[in-house]
């Protein structure tokens, strides 16, 4: 009987969710709630420390975890040990977190940004072949993005590879949750369809923003700065494989026809456009949970 498991644990900005993942890449006891509700104190690490004690012992899942892996949407250091910026969840920033709870839970914890560990799920749910180069651009409230190597997601000097989200814009001063002004994200991610909803279409609910007006100007611009971001990256590297996904392409009416062909028309002749594998990955709660038991196969 299978008695392994390993633990992933995504925190987004909202939600915390937590789930056991066995070797057959099933989850089981999975738990979602508002962030603020596990992190109470001022001890952001004792707070998760505390939680995931009385998470193990009420699963019986005590003794049966070979590791924890946590996903953020943050940069975190080369060595994965702390995170290093996370507009969403400053508190998590700069703490020991894999030394604090390894310390208190006996058990390996690794840590890694998100979307590297959704890009790992992604592979093996669209039975990506073994390649070089492999993309992943995630259009959520930001852009997340994570570059692949051998299907490895690259980790970069300082632990910060793949950050297409933050690449400069032309002629954008805005203000960027990383503390920079004129990001890629302000004008392609989910953040640009919120304001739309307050300036421009107040009384459109976001979920119906295509719906009504996908075919007008402010939504056919954010479609192309979308198609600007991954053009960029696929003219830089060139990749076997490209994954696009996240909340806003599963966007009810999100012209995704449309999308890929902004893409080509910004992508290189004759290649790499002629021979662009592209593919649109569905949105699913629980990828980062999963792609922790990928990742600590990759991390053996
Ligand atoms: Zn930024």
């Amino acid at each position: 009987m299978d008695t392994s498991y390993v633990i992933g644990i995504d925190i987004g900005g909202t939600y915390f969710r937590i789930g056991a993942v066995n070797t057959q890449y099933e989850i089981s006891f999975l738990k979602k709630c508002p962030v603020r509700d596990i992190f109470t104190t001022d001890v952001p690490l004792a707070d998760l420390e505390r939680y995931l004690k009385e998470y193990l012992a009420e699963s019986a899942l005590t003794g049966k975890v070979t590791a924890i892996v946590i996903g953020f949407p943050a940069t975190l250091n080369r060595e994965r040990t702390m995170v290093l910026q996370a507009p969403n969840i400053r508190f998590m920033e700069r703490l020991p977190v894999v030394e604090w709870l390894t310390a208190a839970l006996g058990i390996r914890v690794l840590i890694e940004r998100d979307v590297c560990l959704t890009v790992l799920y992604d592979i093996r749910k669209y039975h990506i072949p073994m390649c070089e180069i492999l993309i992943g651009c995630y259009f959520g409230t930001g852009v997340g993005n994570a570059v692949c190597l051998d299907h490895r997601p690259l980790i970069g000097s300082h632990g910060t590879a793949g950050e297409l989200g933050h690449i400069p814009v032309l002629r954008d001063r805005e203000a960027c949750g990383c503390g920079n002004r004129g990001c890629m994200e302000n004008l392609a991610g989910g953040k640009y369809l919120a304001k739309l909803c307050r300036d421009v279409y107040r009384d459109t609910d976001i979920s119906d923003l295509f719906r009504l007006h996908g075919k007008e100007k402010p939504l056919l611009k954010f479609v192309d700065a979308m198609a600007v971001a991954v053009a960029t990256e696929i003219n830089i590297l060139d990749p076997d494989y490209i994954l696009i996904g996240g909340g806003v392409p599963n966007m009810k009416n999100f012209p995704r026809g449309l999308l890929e062909q902004r893409i080509r028309e910004h992508t290189r002749k004759p290649y790499p456009e002629q021979d662009l594998h592209l593919i649109f990955t569905e949105d699913e709660q629980t990828k980062t949970i999963l792609g922790s038991a990928y990742y600590v196969e990759m991390n053996r």
